[in-house]
């Protein structure tokens, strides 16, 4: 299952046409990719939690299938944080961050990293990078390297945030539906429990009434959330997947996915939860 529009866009307009074949799989059951496995598979990719709908993928039960047919496994690790899930050590063979959102956490850089294990598949994509000259800049390595040393306490206080924000919605008359895996009725909460210390700060969610127009008129209404595409910065933002990051995705296959018109994704940051909650009281009454 795949990210933002930009992802699956990059897959089908880019690499298809060098004859790279990609099937985007629903793996919140991991034994569905068994049907998509040929002699041809090189890569098996999941993102967990996804994005926007916090799908969440058993990143050790499909390391083992993986294995079983030798192909390689990455895990785009953006919304968890090497701080809450560690995918090498659950049988990954590569991990990717955006270092945009959380790593960064400033909203003031635009970067990415793969991590490895093994020393030639390293020496493999070191190649790649340089070849094709995917290479930070020093202030950019910098103001990464910088944000990872308080990554751990950003994430402690995305992660209370977003629990709160999540309850507060919950239990609101004008919200019909909330998505954050630390819900006990969430799919797959006990797999998010296992392989994540804590949920995060991502939150998304359906206003009663189900349309666009709502969806948007309820952004327009929030003074602390900035209205944005990106997440993961110590600010909370508020985004609309269906007119932003998802609305180059075809509307079928969004509600399929269920990137609704009325979705909106909040990323948590770390003001003062009693503020936040505030903001959306105020947004939704
Ligand atoms: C933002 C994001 C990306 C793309 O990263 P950029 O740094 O914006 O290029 C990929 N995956 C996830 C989960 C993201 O949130």
């Amino acid at each position: 299952m795949i990210s933002t529009g930009a992802v699956s866009d990059f897959f089908e307009s880019v690499f298809e046409k060098y004859g790279i074949v990609f099937h985007f799989v629903d793996m919140q059951n991991a034994k569905g990719i068994f049907d998509y496995i040929t002699d041809r598979t090189k890569l098996i990719w999941v993102e967990t939690p996804t994005n926007p709908m916090m799908n969440i993928i058993d990143i050790g039960a499909v390391a083992q299938i993986a294995k079983q047919h030798r192909i390689l496994f990455a895990v785009d690790n953006t919304f968890a944080t090497p701080y809450l899930q560690r995918p090498l050590e659950l049988g990954a063979d590569i991990v990717m961050h955006s270092a945009t959102k959380y790593l960064g956490g400033h909203s003031d850089v635009v970067a990415g990293a793969l991590v490895v294990r093994d020393k030639d598949l390293a020496e493999k994509l070191r190649f790649v990078q340089n070849a094709t000259g995917a290479i930070c800049g020093p202030m950019d390595s910098f103001l990464v390297l910088r944000g990872i040393k308080t990554l751990h306490v950003r994430m402690q206080r995305h992660c209370e945030n977003g629990r709160a924000v999540a309850l507060f919605l919950a239990d609101h008359p004008k919200v019909e539906k909330v998505f954050w895996p630390g819900f006990e009725d969430f799919p797959n909460h006990e797999i998010a429990k296992r392989q994540m210390k804590d949920f995060g700060g991502m939150v998304s969610f359906l206003p009663k009434g189900g349309s666009s127009v709502q969806a948007i008129g309820i952004l327009e209404k929030l003074e602390i959330f900035t209205l944005a595409e990106s997440l993961g910065g110590v600010e909370s933002l508020v985004g609309h997947p269906a007119s932003m990051t998802h609305a180059s995705i075809p509307v079928a296959e969004r509600n399929k996915i269920g990137v609704v018109d009325s979705l909106i994704r909040l990323s948590v940051g770390i003001e003062d939860k009693e503020d936040l909650i505030a903001d959306l009281h105020r947004a939704l009454g």
